[in-house]
């Protein structure tokens, strides 16, 4: 659908014109800009091809100084600007909605430095995540964020959608490891946030505004972030059980048991694993159960962590919390593993049109919402699914329609975002609120949060370019 589902007015900002053409072009030569109808198409279309921006022009600066010129001009010329990363959020935050320029980081990826004995590791933003992770790797060092869309998405992307993945649960969020940040405001200013510093209480902690702006407060040009040292042992294991409160209790006694390596717990239900067969030719490896989970510990000691899960499982075994499972160690079996949960969203992508959501509750509320749709929606969807990182309180909550129609999508929201606050939820947990979600915002900010909000926005950037109609709209 287009911005024409929406019913929104373009703001007072200026269209690309021959003049400023002029400008970009003798900036960064003809061969860093795009203005071709067809090559534009990727950076106009979001990752589910839900939305369909209509900028004409999009940026490849390489260097910092170049993206403060770009951002200058946008400024003094009220052209407004959609900073664009991997272009993989799922909430619309990197689509343009009307003729905003893209700057894309995609040129901005080189790795300034690694500091091997304290781990930090600084680069540009447009570094992909899995390049990162495998630059690291060589150094016996690991990144502390992965996702399903590593493949693409950038690290200054991550920073600014606050990512949050795979593997919270045990290397926390990125408010936790970014140690520093080089950002530009909308006037164009560099802001030297660029500490590798892990301790540093000099005033107002200015990174902190960045980390999940979503490209509305400044751009991200560079990142220090804080890996750790990859762990020598990792199994993996896969189990189906009986219902949604024996996970809770699967849950619980992990964290008991071996909460010092347990590194995800990631759950999976039925019409998830059905659609994961439909769609990808993926299944369960242990035959068909109502919910799985999937867990991964991670640790220095290979014995140690294999008689801690064997033990947890054993356990869960005789207190009948599992019905079945299987464990791993080898590299080649966990990563199979793996790509069932990992490969998901590819797969309903593939099922009609898929409203998607992504929450978080606290544990005891976490799978309810999933039973009240199926409930509300009766035969308006084909499917109603669930799955995530259970670990965090984070679910990601689909409904399958044949196609988008209004009516249905009436029928969903509010209603949906309603009862995840009456289940003491948040409406995105970590997608960010982009440009779908935006409109919700003051189902879970008070007026007085959203002032505050208002007034940052307004004293860094008064001119409203930065990533107009997101976040906060
Ligand atoms: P983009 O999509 O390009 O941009 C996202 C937002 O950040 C936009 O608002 C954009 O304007 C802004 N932005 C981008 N770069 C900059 C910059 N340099 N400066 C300022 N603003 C910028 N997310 C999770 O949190 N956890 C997951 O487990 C997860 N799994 C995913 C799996 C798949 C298969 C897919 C497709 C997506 C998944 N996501 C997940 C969502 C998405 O990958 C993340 O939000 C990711 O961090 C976005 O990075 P990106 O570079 O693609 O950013």
């Amino acid at each position: 659908f287009t911005k024409n589902n929406f019913n929104i007015k373009r703001g007072n900002f200026s269209h690309v014109e021959e003049e400023h053409l002029y400008f970009f072009r003798k900036l960064l030569g003809e061969s860093r800009i795009i203005t071709d109808l067809s090559d534009l198409e990727k950076y106009n279309v979001d990752w589910n091809k839900h939305l369909r921006g209509a900028s004409t022009i999009v940026l490849k600066p390489k260097t910092t100084e170049e993206v403060s010129k770009i951002l200058s001009y946008c400024n003094n010329n009220r052209l407004a600007v959609c900073p664009q990363g991997g272009n993989t959020g799922v909430v619309g935050g990197a689509t343009p909605v009307f003729d905003e320029i893209i700057v894309s980081t995609e040129l901005m990826n080189k790795v300034i430095n690694l500091d091997e004995k304290s781990g930090v590791l600084t680069c540009e933003a447009g570094c992909i995540l899995q390049n990162m992770d495998e630059f690291l790797q060589q150094k016996n060092l690991i990144f502390p964020l992965d996702l399903g869309a590593k493949g693409s998405c950038h690290i200054g992307g991550n920073v600014s959608t606050n990512a949050g993945g795979l593997r919270l649960l045990k290397y926390g969020n990125l408010h936790g490891n970014v140690l520093g940040l080089e950002v530009v405001q909308a006037n164009g200013t560099v802001l030297d946030l660029l500490s590798t510093l892990k301790k540093d209480n000099t005033g107002y902690h200015l990174k902190h505004l960045f980390i999940g702006s979503e490209g509305t407060l400044g751009l991200v040009t560079k990142v220090a972030i804080q890996c750790r040292l990859r762990p020598k042992s990792t199994h993996v294991a896969f189990l189906g059980l009986q219902n949604f409160n024996q996970v809770l209790k699967t849950f619980y006694k992990a964290k008991q048991d071996m909460d010092e390596i347990l590194t995800a717990f990631e759950v999976i239900d039925t019409p998830s694993m059905e659609l994961a067969n439909e769609k990808l030719g993926l299944g369960s490896p242990i035959g068909d159960y109502p919910f799985y989970v999937l867990i991964e510990t991670t640790g220095s000691n290979e014995k140690h962590d294999e008689e801690k899960l064997d033990g947890f499982l054993q356990t869960c075994l005789n207190k009948n919390f599992i019905l079945n499972g299987t464990v791993t160690g080898e590299v080649s079996k966990y990563k199979a593993i793996w790509e069932v949960r990992e490969k998901l969203p590819q797969g309903y992508i593939k099922d009609g049109f898929v409203f998607m959501y992504d929450m978080s509750f606290p544990l005891e509320n976490y799978y309810k919402l999933v039973e009240d749709l199926r409930e509300h929606m009766g035969s308006l969807s084909h499917r109603v699914f669930g799955f995530g990182h259970l670990g965090d309180g984070n679910i990601h909550i689909q409904i399958s329609v044949k196609e988008f129609n209004q009516d249905v999508a009436n029928h969903i929201e509010p209603y949906i975002f309603e009862l995840t606050k009456k289940y003491n939820g948040s409406i995105s947990a970590e997608h960010g609120m982009g440009f779908l979600k935006a409109k919700y915002l003051n189902l879970m900010k008070s007026q007085e949060s959203i002032n505050l909000m208002k007034n940052i926005k307004q004293m860094l950037d008064p001119n409203g370019i930065l990533n107009p109609y997101k976040v906060l709209f």
